[in-house]
């Protein structure tokens, strides 16, 4: 029977919920294998559960902040009449948690429509430009189009906060260096006539092997071109472009802290990127530096650090680790290692030992929260790397500062990774600020040790 609408009326089915209502009863009569359907026997998974409490290092930090990072994209059809014409924009937001007012407040469900435009409008970085029927200019194709507007974008799209005002082509050179020093060139492959690892200056250069006259740019290293097509939307390179993003201001929100605030803030702050730690595809040579990036600035850390996780909340290890939850096999308090034969019963893999090698700098953990919900982590190991051609490294004992972050999610409960970031900002109304352009980090880091008071924030629309 139909559903009474609002007004009485009978509610009226979409124009295309039929489709999927037959669609669904299809789905429901085939008969397929879905590993998450296949969880009754757990008892192989307890080797490999571990308790928070068995975890945690007597010498424990506890955390303070977290900054997390949020990022969203949407193509629409940008001419009427011409449905393949399409406008790409991408945005990443940044906001800083207090966490010891995030653990004092009741979570408010409600959402703010005043807050809610107040937060957007504070993205950190936004960038537009046609990703499908439309050109630079005359004479290009797709490919091409997206490699100039890429490149055009990153010069003029800043970070701007106070003490980091970097472009993001600045800070694509900053993480293929190190965390004191950006590196002069970018490797990248000439998509033209495939020359391999030609370093790149900021300016671009020509492609040196005389065979193809290629202009090669330095943010051709992301590998958008390869996933752009000539007759489709693109939001698969969009949103790629859109964890580069992500990542750049992750980044670059952490080297910001490692210069000026080492001792006092980075070994205090969890670092937290809304998905899971990884770029899938030919984002490989970006995805090692960030993990390279990372473990350069552990390295002169005075103790654990930086904190940095990934919170998954789609996807078949998130739907396979609930299903684990649901039948027990994770109580509250405990961690999954995840190791290459969990991975092979959740992908149904043949290969499950050299999953992730190509796409993650950090390693997924499950973990059932004290109060009852499952998260899928990835954290980055603190040293090597998280997935190999060989298994990787599952065991917890690779990645000291999961204790720290565990901590951080028991404490502010998982309504943190429940939603997207801004959520998170309206949900902590006095104890989370969307870090917008002019921000001063630091100061919203330092403001408790220094008792100054909310009113003393940036707070510029
Ligand atoms: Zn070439």
């Amino acid at each position: 029977m139909p559903y009474r609408d609002v007004r009485g009326g009978f509610e009226r089915a979409r124009r295309t919920g039929h489709v999927a209502t037959v669609v669904r009863a299809l789905a429901e009569k085939a008969d397929f294998y879905v590993p998450a359907e296949q969880v009754a026997d757990l008892a192989w998974l307890r080797p490999r559960v571990h308790t928070k409490t068995s975890l945690a290092a007597s010498t424990e930090t506890r955390l303070e902040h977290a900054i997390a990072v949020d990022g969203s994209r949407q193509v629409v059809e940008a001419r009427p009449g011409l449905p393949s014409v399409q406008y790409g924009y991408v945005q990443a937001a940044a906001v800083y948690l207090d966490l010891e007012a995030v653990e004092s407040q009741r979570a408010e469900r409600f959402v703010d429509p005043v807050v809610l435009h107040r937060a957007s409008r504070r993205a950190l970085v936004s960038l537009d430009f046609p990703t499908a029927g439309a050109y630079m200019r005359p004479g290009m194709d797709i490919r091409q189009s997206w490699r100039e507007l890429v490149d055009a974008r990153f010069r003029r799209k800043r970070i701007d906060v106070n003490g980091l005002n970097q472009t993001l082509l600045q800070l694509l050179y900053l993480i293929h260096g190190d965390p004191e020093t950006p590196a002069s060139t970018i490797d990248v492959n000439c998509p033209a006539c495939g020359a391999h690892a030609i370093p790149v200056p900021s300016s671009g250069r020509a492609c040196p092997t005389g065979q193809c006259g290629e202009r090669l740019f330095p943010t051709d290293v992301l590998g958008l071109q390869e996933e752009v097509v000539e007759d489709g939307s693109n939001e698969s390179p969009l949103t790629r472009l859109m964890q580069t993003v992500e990542l750049l201001i992750l980044l670059g929100l952490m080297t910001l802290l490692w210069r000026s605030a080492r001792d006092e803030y980075l070994t205090r702050t969890l670092f937290i990127l809304d998905g899971p730690l990884a770029l899938y595809g030919p984002g490989a040579p970006v995805m090692r530096r960030a993990l390279e990036f990372v473990q350069q600035m552990a390295r002169t850390m005075p103790g654990l650090g930086p904190y940095v996780c990934g919170a998954e909340k789609t996807g078949t290890f998130v739907d396979y680790a609930r299903a684990i939850a649901r039948h027990d096999g994770l109580k509250p308090g405990e961690l999954l290692r995840v190791d290459a034969e969990v991975i092979g019963h959740i992908t149904n893999s043949p290969h499950p030992q050299q999953y992730g090698k190509d796409d993650y700098w950090g390693r997924k953990f499950f973990y059932r929260c004290l109060d009852g919900r499952t998260l899928v982590l990835t954290v980055p190991p603190a040293q090597g790397a998280a997935y190999d051609r060989h298994g990787g490294q599952p065991d917890p004992s690779a990645y000291p500062i999961l204790p720290g972050v565990l901590d951080v999610i028991d404490r502010t409960g998982s309504a943190m990774y429940q939603d997207a970031i801004i959520p998170i900002a309206l949900a902590h109304g006095a104890a989370a600020y969307p870090i917008g352009v002019g921000t001063d980090v630091l100061k919203l880091v330092a403001k408790r040790k220094l008792g100054l008071d909310q009113a003393s924030c940036p707070d510029r629309g």
